[in-house]
């Protein structure tokens, strides 16, 4: 089932989703105020238009009503994104994104009723950082200010151990939620489950403690 989504501002970042829903089959309406960014997205959206999203008389001409998903990707005019972000809301749009280009910002769009805010620039550095700080940790994924999920490879003091015998979740409050072997993923995985090397182990925790098991186990 094809589904509709409006992607607003055709930067680095709003192009880039319009590209990937568009590989993916889906419905988009691709908007920014620049007519060049509009023609380049004419081959590659259902529909490319020129609109200014500050003005409501043009976005409802455009029958934004109509879409469940709007993503607004406006990044540096931070005013021109809470207007559009109000003006999505007033119009009673279901499902708004919105990329954030600092913590005043986001808090804002909160506030005025964006479902989802998006920092990727702040994101993507936080995840790089993990893994720079380490080999072993393949990906991180932040769940809330002080909880995070992390992917690591068993380093090599967990090689040949049981959990049991690791005692991950005693010694540093932490969860083993699911262990990948190959091609295999074990998403239970019992105290005697023994890791072997190349094992990658998903792991969640309060990020103290997921720090402290990275610097004595990873
Ligand atoms: P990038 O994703 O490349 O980092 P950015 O964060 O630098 O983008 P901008 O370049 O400021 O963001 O904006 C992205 C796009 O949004 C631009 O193509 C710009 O023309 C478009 N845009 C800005 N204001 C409006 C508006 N009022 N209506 C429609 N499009 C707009
Ligand atoms: P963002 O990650 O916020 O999207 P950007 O891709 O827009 O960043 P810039 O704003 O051009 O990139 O640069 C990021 C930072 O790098 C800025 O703080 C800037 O001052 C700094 N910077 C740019 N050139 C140099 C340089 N030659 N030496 C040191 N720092 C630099
Ligand atoms: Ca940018």
């Amino acid at each position: 089932m094809k589904r509709e989504f409006a992607v607003i501002g055709l930067g680095r970042f709003g192009g880039s989703i319009c590209q990937e829903l568009s590989r993916e089959g889906m419905e988009v309406l691709a908007i920014d105020n620049d007519e060049d960014k509009v023609n380049e997205f004419k081959n590659i959206a259902s529909h490319a238009v020129i609109a200014d999203s500050t003005d409501e008389a043009s976005l409802k001409e455009l029958g934004i009503k109509n879409i469940d998903h709007v993503i607004v990707a406006i990044g540096d005019n931070i005013q021109a994104s809470i207007l559009t972000t109000v003006i999505l809301t007033d119009l009673g749009i279901k499902k708004i994104t919105v990329k954030a280009q600092n913590d005043y910002h986001e808090k804002i769009l909160n506030r005025i009723g964006a479902n989802t805010v998006v920092h990727p620039e702040r994101d993507m550095g936080k995840r790089i950082a993990h893994s720079i700080i380490s080999n072993n940790i393949l990906d991180y994924l932040e769940l809330s200010d002080d909880h995070s999920i992390v992917e690591v490879k068993a380093g090599k003091r967990m090689v040949g151990k049981s959990v049991v015998e690791l005692d991950i979740r005693a010694n540093y409050g932490c969860n083993v939620v699911a262990i990948k072997q190959g091609k295999q993923i074990n998403v239970s995985p019992g105290p005697t489950d023994v890791l072997y090397e190349g094992d990658i182990l998903i792991v969640v925790g309060a990020d103290k403690d997921i720090s402290r098991f990275e610097k004595h186990l990873v």
